[in-house]
């Protein structure tokens, strides 16, 4: 028997893991999508503005992998009840989110299983900024606006800023890959480094006010994106203007 479901936080993190199926290789993609088209009960939740929909009898265990789901044995009766408790509402019939379940299975290029009159599509709603945004299609995003709005006179800029209302952004939320950094080699290049660039040889420009130390950015040769390694012969302590060089000069 598969594992219930403990918190709702599992909810979200099999969701993730739908996410990564739905969007990768086509083994877990058509697994993926076999389940959305079979489904009774789902939970409808929002991707970058768009409903999508997670059934029940897979969203409804702990730790929902297709190979868990393949394993798992019985009915969704039991998964029903705990995705209840867990995001506190009843699953329900909803027209408008039926439609929307439609609306997805055509993007997905599925058929939907033929709804009973006798026993429709229910559903939960779970509000949560799932995005499929990364931090870089938000920085490429910004610079290809800033390049628009450079376009325009200062005089038209002036304008839009002062008509618009809100002066507080808005909060989005972005996937960040990270590629994990040995806390050795960072250490041992800002020794080595002994409080000077090691490309311009000036002194480091400020000392850091927790601990007083000189203020230099450790950066690697090449980049861990690609596939560099995170040694101390790849690896340089750069003041800030020469770090940011290496990046955009
Ligand atoms: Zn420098």
């Amino acid at each position: 028997m598969a594992k219930r479901l403990a918190t709702k936080r599992e909810i979200i993190e099999n969701i993730e893991k739908f996410e990564l199926y739905l969007n990768g290789k086509p083994n877990k993609k058509n697994f993926a999508k076999k389940l959305v088209a079979a489904g009774q009960n789902f939970i409808a939740y929002k991707v970058d503005g768009n409903h999508h929909f997670i059934p029940s009898r897979y969203v409804g265990h702990a730790k929902a992998t297709k190979k868990n789901h393949l394993k798992a044995t019985g009915d969704g009766g039991n998964t029903t009840i705990s995705i209840g408790k867990k995001l506190g509402q009843k699953h329900q019939s909803n027209t408008e989110l039926n439609q929307k379940y439609h609306t997805f299975c055509q993007d997905l290029s599925i058929k939907p299983r033929k709804e009973q009159s006798s026993n429709p599509r229910k559903f939960w709603i779970l509000n949560y900024p799932f995005t499929k945004e990364t931090l870089a299609d938000y920085h490429a995003q910004l610079a290809i606006s800033v390049k628009q709005s450079s376009n325009d006179s200062s005089k038209v800029r002036r304008k839009r800023l002062a008509k618009r209302k809100k002066v507080k952004p808005s909060v989005i939320f972005v996937q960040t890959k990270v590629y994990e950094r040995n806390p050795d080699v960072i250490s041992e290049v800002l020794s080595r480094a002994k409080g000077k660039c090691e490309e311009c040889n000036m002194p480091a420009p400020f000392r850091k006010k927790k601990n007083k130390k000189p203020y230099l950015e450790v950066h690697h040769i090449v980049r861990l994106a690609d596939d560099g390694d995170d040694t101390i012969k790849n690896a340089e302590a750069l003041c800030p203007n020469c770090h940011r060089e290496k990046h955009f000069g």
